[in-house]
């Protein structure tokens, strides 16, 4: 019973969608029925602290913990996950999603076909808190590609394999720690990417070099203030097999970031100086392309409009990510088939992943067959509306 009104709810809300927005180009044709589930959306959620496997320092931060908040959207018999990663530079707080997720009411939503519709309500409710947005948004995903009985790649039309190699990250640290962790990764990544805009960052390559001549993303988190020196840098690490460079200058200097690109032998990717679908257009001619992390953009929904829009700029584009559990992190892995780079490690830098969902293969993560965003919950955790 349960089954035939799940396929019945699903129906109907097809035949509406299909013909309101193109989010499922998949899906052609249904039969329009009149009946939907009257079962309300409830949203809970939990605190969680991830752990790092090791202490992680960019230009101007070092930690050894990440906190975040995962959420859960039950309707119909089914169970939506959701994540916001918090990585203390970003501003966003456990209390402050909790905060956030309070304000949250789905009662008068239904979730097939209306995830555009509860986006913007969502949105609307407060300004900034984009982590906390990202976890409902992905949470809806998840459980709205549970009604559908497929994962999000196919819902989209597009082929799981067809990926970028992720990139490993190698944070800041000395000659001994950058080989130790190179070593771990050999084997296991086809790219690395390599935190500069330190004291040091020619030491930092050629301590990677002495251990292996994979290609190399450098991401300098704003980290160089001097654009002849930044270009200057950019030619030795092209030399030494550098294929990509993230955020060299600081993010308000465009001007600077425009022509350093305009000069430089490697594609020049926005991260800090990009945030949301809003800021695309306006870093047309100053970046050769944008990193969409969904912690920043408010969740999938946005971020796959980011990407269309990037593309019909004629820019590259490159998902990235936070530490984050297998939960964010295969939702972002059902969306970056095609694209031009990827930092996705994020779930493989932690020791208490809590959930089961995308793999490791070949140099790629892949995201599972389950529906949604393809993820199984591991631990025992207990989801509530509480603090
Ligand atoms: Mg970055």
């Amino acid at each position: 019973m349960k089954q035939n009104r799940r396929q019945f709810i699903r129906s109907s809300a097809l035949a509406t969608m299909a013909l309101a927005t193109p989010l499922f180009p998949a899906i052609a044709s249904v039969k329009k029925l009149s009946k939907i589930s009257t079962d309300k959306m409830k949203l809970s959620w939990t605190p969680y602290d991830l752990q790092l496997n090791h202490t992680f320092t960019i230009s101007g931060f070092s930690r050894t913990t990440t906190p975040i908040i995962l959420t859960k959207i039950e309707y119909d018999g089914l169970e939506g996950y959701g994540e916001a990663s918090l990585p203390p530079y970003l501003g966003e707080t456990q209390a402050s999603v909790i905060e956030f997720l309070k304000k949250v009411d789905l009662s008068a939503f239904t979730p097939y076909g209306h995830i555009e519709e509860i986006m913007s309500y969502v949105d609307g409710i407060a300004v900034g808190n984009t982590a906390a947005k990202a976890a409902v948004d992905i949470a809806l995903h998840d459980l709205v590609g549970k009604i559908e009985g497929a994962p999000w790649y196919k819902i989209r039309g597009l082929d799981k394999y067809d990926v970028p190699d992720t990139t490993f990250t190698i944070g800041i640290d000395t000659d001994e720690v950058v080989r130790e962790k190179t070593r771990e990764a050999l084997g296991r990544f086809n790219i690395l990417k390599v935190k500069v805009g330190g004291p040091d960052d020619k030491r930092m390559i050629e301590a990677i070099r002495s251990e292996t001549d994979l290609p190399l993303a450098v991401d300098a988190n704003q980290g160089w203030k001097d654009r002849r020196q930044a270009l200057d840098m950019i030619f030795w690490m092209k030399e030494r097999g550098v294929v990509m460079v993230e955020q060299p200058m600081p993010k308000q200097d465009l001007d600077n970031i425009a022509r350093l690109t305009e000069e430089s032998p490697l594609p020049v990717f926005a991260d800090e100086s990009i945030q949301r679908l809003s800021d695309v257009e306006r870093l047309k001619g100053v970046f050769s392309g944008i990193n969409i992390k969904l912690m920043k953009c408010t969740g999938m929904l946005e971020a796959w409009k980011m990407r269309k829009l990037a593309y019909s700029l004629g820019m590259k584009v490159m998902i990235g990510c936070m530490t984050e559990t297998s939960c964010a992190i295969s939702a972002a892995s059902q969306l970056y088939s095609g694209m031009d780079f990827a930092d996705l490690d994020g779930a493989l830098l932690i020791g208490n992943d809590c959930f089961d969902g995308a793999k490791l293969e070949n140099g790629k993560i892949i995201p599972s067959d389950q529906p949604g965003i393809g993820v199984k919950l591991s631990g025992d955790l207990r989801f509530s509306r509480k603090g």
